[in-house]
């Protein structure tokens, strides 16, 4: 039975009592800590983002400072919160901006035309920041208006997507806007939940298809399944008698693009030559350590950590931008892609017992 109270209105009324109001990034809100906010939430959870968020703000309080940061600081503040793509593209547009005279585009055309921002970012910015009309599709509001309409099919499908926005366009309030943008995504996040939504709490239930139905898991629709390929590498951990281990740059594009990693090997042959090759220097051991599996959204990368210990000290320092022996002690700014961030634990734990020894 439909519902006589509009749905925006049933949406607010349940963000006046129950909503977030009080996130880092709803206070002293301005369009570039908006984005930032919105880049950040993309595929991750408020309560991971919030650290991040705050300590990025401190060092880049504004988009002149993130534009004229390099690109490892920027990554080394992104280190474990994954898609490095969005840290990258944030860096870009923030020069982009600069270059353009400092003022943030007020316009979705303008917005939408940065690197890495789309049409729900834009949009968010808009209602958010520049208290405009505007509609948001994020995760959050496409599971809610699926399960809302029973929308069938995957979002990722060009013609589910452009259902999906209609109909979120046709719910955007011209009041409230701001308001109404936070509530839905908090509804999403908080209500209507992807394993286990509330549906007994949710302003939206008394006239939701998917729940008068008890279909709820079904929507939104799921991606279709392909087998992810498998891929194999090796990581060449090479390690000095003092315990620095050498990292090298990897290039802008491509996977872990910009971020810092052990090379990649075939194998110990190819491990003794690396060592051989590049410090004239044979390892004294040679040492794999367990394997593990990272996944991509595209295929699964079976990772074999080789740790080469070198005799003694190389001459050639050969450090510089693309290439650093790392202290795993040392706090300097890098990003680090996330298997390399578990293999320094490692290597980091295990050293524990001569830690005094390795500081320097
Ligand atoms: S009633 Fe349940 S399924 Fe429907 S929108 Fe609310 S929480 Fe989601």
């Amino acid at each position: 039975m439909p519902s006589t109270t509009p749905f925006h209105e049933r949406v607010l009324t349940w963000f006046d009592a129950n909503g977030r109001k009080d996130l880092p990034w709803q206070r002293g809100i301005s369009p570039y800590r908006v984005w930032v906010s919105e880049i950040m939430l993309q595929q991750t959870q408020v309560k991971t983002v919030i650290p991040y968020f705050e300590r990025f703000m401190q060092a880049f309080p504004d988009v002149q400072a993130l534009a004229g940061a390099s690109q490892d600081e920027v990554l080394h503040l992104w280190t474990g919160l994954g898609y490095y793509a969005r840290a990258r593209n944030l860096h870009k547009a923030a020069k982009a901006i600069a270059q353009a005279g400092g003022a943030f585009p007020d316009t979705l055309a303008g917005l939408e035309a940065l690197p890495g921002i789309g049409r729900s970012t834009a949009g968010a910015i808009m209602s958010i920041a520049y208290r405009q009309r505007a509609s948001i599709l994020d995760g959050n509001v496409k599971r809610v208006l699926a399960r809302y309409h029973r929308v069938e099919g995957w979002p990722g499908k060009t013609a589910v997507h452009n259902r999906l926005w209609e109909i979120a366009e046709r719910y955007t309030p011209t009041a409230r806007c701001a308001d109404y943008t936070q509530a839905m995504m908090d509804l999403g996040a908080t209500l209507c939940t992807r394993s286990n939504p509330a549906c007994s709490d949710c302003p939206l239930a008394e006239d939701c298809a998917a729940f008068a139905v008890g279909a709820q898991h079904q929507f939104p629709g799921k991606k279709p399944r392909k087998a992810l390929p498998v891929k194999q590498t090796h990581f060449l951990l090479a390690r000095t008698p003092d315990g620095a281990v050498w990292l090298q740059k990897r290039p802008g594009t491509g996977i872990w693009g910009g971020l810092w990693c052990f090379p990649e090997i075939t194998g110990e042959q190819h491990a003794i030559a690396h060592c051989l090759d590049n410090w004239n220097l044979r390892p004294q051991t040679l040492d794999a350590l367990p394997g593990f599996r990272h996944t991509f959204s595209h295929y699964h990368l079976d990772i074999t950590p080789i740790v080469a210990l070198l005799p003694t000290q190389p001459d050639s320092v050969m450090e510089g931008t693309q290439y650093l022996w790392y202290n795993v002690h040392s706090d300097v700014q890098i990003g680090l892609a996330a298997p390399v961030v578990r293999l320094l634990d490692t290597l980091q734990r295990a050293d524990a017992p001569r830690s005094e020894y390795m500081q320097r």
